[in-house]
């Protein structure tokens, strides 16, 4: 245990998403140790990311305007809607390059254990997109794990009485996995063999 800010530091690191007590340490020495000009511009990149960048009002993805890029587009078809987790989600499904609708990122994944339900996840916003009628095809795409497989096994119960399109990448995913971790080739070949539920 070290003095005053240093141990804020460590702290503050050690709540950061997969970095253990012993990680935020190191990182914490590495920045004292390191050239001001270099730590200052960290700083300026997490101000700045946190000034600037906000959550797409339509689907939830990162953005620097109300909408994201991708809801912006007009060239992006308008009548199939891809369901993901998260906005890394959104970036693993664009390098595959095979899908050229739109997204809803949830913000997560339905998980009894941690108390995520889904009111909790961008659930409601999800069904108000799709109560408008312009919606003709919803793909599943959340992570192949027990959580993401839960969620998309609710949200097809959830949609089905709207007599849309839905359907679930297909397997060859790496079952319980994070689909970011697929491949780009994997994740194309999951998504045009995608099937219905
Ligand atoms: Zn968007």
């Amino acid at each position: 245990m070290y003095e005053g800010i240093v141990q804020d530091l460590i702290d503050e690191f050690g709540r950061l998403p997969g970095i253990g007590p012993k990680g935020a340490q190191r990182i914490a020495f590495y920045i004292l140790a390191a050239d001001p000009v270099e730590v200052l511009r960290l700083a300026d990149a997490l101000r700045e990311v946190k000034e600037r960048v906000r959550f797409c009002v339509a689907c939830g993805n990162v953005a620097e305007e109300t909408e994201c890029r991708i809801c912006r587009d007009p060239r992006r078809d308008a009548t199939v809607l891809c369901v993901v987790e998260e906005p890394k989600d959104v970036v693993a499904i664009e390098r595959t390059r095979e899908f050229r609708g739109r997204y809803h990122v949830l913000g997560g994944a339905i998980s009894p254990i941690d108390g995520v339900g889904p009111d909790d996840l961008r659930v409601r916003e999800l069904m108000a997109r799709l109560a408008d009628g312009a919606i003709a095809e919803v793909i599943l795409a959340t992570d192949p794990n027990l959580e993401g497989e839960a969620t998309a096994t609710y949200l097809a119960r959830l949609i089905a009485p709207l007599g849309l399109a839905v359907s679930r990448l297909a397997s060859g995913l790496p079952v319980g996995g994070d689909l970011e971790y697929a491949d780009e080739i994997t994740l194309g070949r999951a998504f045009e063999g995608r099937r219905r539920l």
